[in-house]
C-alpha cells in the first residue's frame, strides 16, 4: 500500500499551500496570548469564514449542503497542511464542525440540515456539548437531565455540566431523558437547543489557570420545538455515539509533535557537552515515539477511509484518542525534562517551551475528555478483542428503578 500523495492529491496538496500561505497568516494567533474570549470567538469565526470562502469548509460534506463534495484523503490533506499554521480553531468552532453537523448530516431531517450545516461551516454558528453531567461521565447514559413532551414543545429540567465554551455558544447539543421506563440507554432523546433559550442559565467554573473554558449549564422549563429533535424519540444513544466517535477520532493531531522535539533536543545542552541526542536513552525515546506516531497515522488513515465507506469504525476510534494521549504526555514530558528547571521558568521569548509546557498540561486532559482511558481500554478489550464484559447489573433494568 502506497501513502505517499497520489498525483492528484500532491495537486490538490500544493493548491490548499498556496491558499494557506496567501491566506493564513492573517489569522495567526501568537502563542502564549492571552485573548479575551470574544475576542478569540471573534478571530475563530472570521478565520473559519476565510476557510469556505476559499472553498475548503466540510470538505466531505455535499456541496448541496455548503461542502465542497471531497474525499476523505483531500479533508486530511487540509487539516495536515491547516496545522502548519497556529490558528484561532477553538472548541466554539470544533464542536459545530467535528459534532454537530456530523450528527445532523446522519440523523437530521432535511430542514434541520438546511438550517444548520451552511451555517456552521461558515462560522456564523458556533455550538458546545450538553452531554456529561455530575453523575454522568464516563456513564453518560446514566444522565438524568429530562425532557417531557407538551404539545409542540419539549420542556426540559436538569443540570449539565463540563460544557465546554457554552456561555460563547450559539447553539447546543443535547441528550436528556425522555422515558424513564425503560433502560438506560434506551429512554435517552437528542436535541439541538438553542442557548439564548428562556431557563437556560450558564455558570462559569473557575480553573486554577484563572481561565474558565468549562460552565455548569443549569436548564429550568427550557422549552424546545419538537422540530429541533435530531433523530427518533428514544434514539438518542445512537446519536451519542455519532458524536463520540467523531470526537475520537478527531482528537488525535495532524501536526507530528516528535518532529520537533528532535530540533528540540539538538538544541538541547547534553551532559557530556554535547547536545541532548547524544544520549542514546534521548535517541531511544524519540524513536519508539516516531515509530508509534507513523504508526497512529496509518491506522487514523484506515479509519478515516471505513468512514468514507459509511462503515463504523465503533470501538476502534477510541484507540486513535487513547495512543496519541498517551504518546502527547510522553514526548511532551521528555522535552520538559530535557529542558530542565528552564521548562519551569522559560524566557518570555521562548515559545516552544511555553507550547510543550500546554501540551505536557493538556495531554492529562485529553485522558479524561472524551472518554476516559480506562473506559476506552474496556471497550477495546470487550468490543475489539472479544474479551468478557464487565458486570453491569444495571443495563436491563428499567431507569427508574436503578438505585
Ligand atoms: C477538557 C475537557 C473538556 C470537556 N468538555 C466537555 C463538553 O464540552 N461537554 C461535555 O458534555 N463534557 C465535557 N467534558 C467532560 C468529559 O466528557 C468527562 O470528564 C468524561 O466523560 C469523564 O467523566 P467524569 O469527569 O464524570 O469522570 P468519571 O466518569 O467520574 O470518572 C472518574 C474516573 O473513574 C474512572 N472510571 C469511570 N468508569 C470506569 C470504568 N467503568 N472502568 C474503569 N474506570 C472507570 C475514569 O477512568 C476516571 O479516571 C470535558 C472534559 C474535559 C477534561
Amino acid at each position: 500500500m502506497d501513502f505517499n500523495d497520489t498525483p492528484q492529491e500532491a495537486a490538490f496538496r500544493a493548491e490548499v499551500r498556496a491558499w494557506l500561505a496567501a491566506t493564513a497568516p492573517a489569522h495567526v494567533v501568537q502563542q502564549g496570548v492571552t485573548l479575551d474570549d470574544a475576542e478569540e470567538v471573534r478571530l475563530g469565526r472570521a478565520w473559519q469564514r476565510a476557510v469556505y470562502d476559499g472553498g475548503y469548509a466540510g470538505i466531505t460534506f455535499p456541496k448541496a449542503l455548503g461542502g465542497r463534495g471531497g474525499t476523505v484523503i483531500e479533508a486530511v490533506v487540509f487539516a495536515e497542511e491547516e496545522s502548519r499554521y497556529t490558528l484561532p480553531k477553538g472548541p466554539y468552532i470544533g464542536i459545530g464542525l467535528g459534532m454537530a453537523i456530523n450528527v445532523i448530516a446522519r440523523h437530521g431531517n432535511d430542514a434541520q440540515k438546511a438550517q444548520f450545516i451552511e451555517a456552521t461551516l461558515k462560522g456564523d454558528l458556533t455550538w458546545c456539548q450538553l452531554f456529561s453531567e455530575p453523575s454522568a461521565g464516563s456513564d453518560l447514559a446514566n444522565l438524568r437531565t429530562k425532557a417531557v413532551r407538551d404539545g409542540d414543545d419539549w420542556v426540559v429540567n436538569g443540570q449539565k455540566v463540563w460544557s465546554s465554551w457554552a456561555h460563547r455558544s450559539d447553539w447546543g447539543i443535547l441528550v436528556v431523558r425522555t422515558d424513564p421506563t425503560v433502560p438506560k440507554h434506551k429512554g435517552l432523546t437528542f436535541f439541538v437547543v438553542d442557548m439564548k433559550s428562556p431557563g437556560v442559565e450558564i455558570h462559569p467554573i473557575r480553573q486554577i489557570s484563572g481561565a474558565s473554558d468549562f460552565n455548569e449549564t443549569f436548564m429550568t422549563d427550557v422549552r424546545i420545538p419538537d422540530a429541533n429533535r435530531v433523530g427518533a424519540v428514544g434514539e438518542g444513544w445512537a446519536c451519542c455515539m455519532t458524536v463520540l466517535m467523531g470526537e475520537r477520532l478527531g482528537s488525535g493531531s495532524h501536526k507530528s509533535t516528535v518532529t520537533p522535539l528532535l530540533d528540540y533536543a539538538a538544541r538541547t545542552p547534553g551532559a557530556d557537552g554535547g547536545t541532548a541526542l547524544d544520549s542514546s536513552s534521548v535517541r531511544l525515546a524519540l524513536a519508539q515515539a516516531l515509530a508509534e506516531e507513523q504508526g497512529s497515522k496509518y491506522f487514523e488513515a484506515r479509519l478515516r477511509t471505513m468512514v468514507s465507506r459509511g462503515e463504523n469504525p465503533g470501538a476502534l476510534a477510541g484507540m486513535v484518542k487513547l495512543a496519541y494521549a498517551s504518546r502527547l504526555q510522553r514526548t511532551s514530558g521528555l522535552a520538559l525534562e530535557l529542558r530542565g528547571l528552564d521548562a519551569i521558568a522559560p524566557d518570555a521569548d521562548d515559545a516552544q517551551t511555553r507550547e510543550i509546557q500546554h501540551d505536557y498540561i493538556w495531554s492529562t486532559v485529553m485522558r479524561i475528555a472524551g472518554g476516559a482511558d480506562e473506559v476506552l481500554k474496556n471497550q477495546i478489550a470487550e468490543r475489539v478483542l472479544g474479551m468478557p464484559g464487565d458486570i453491569r447489573m444495571d443495563k436491563d433494568v428499567p431507569f427508574e428503578q436503578l438505585r
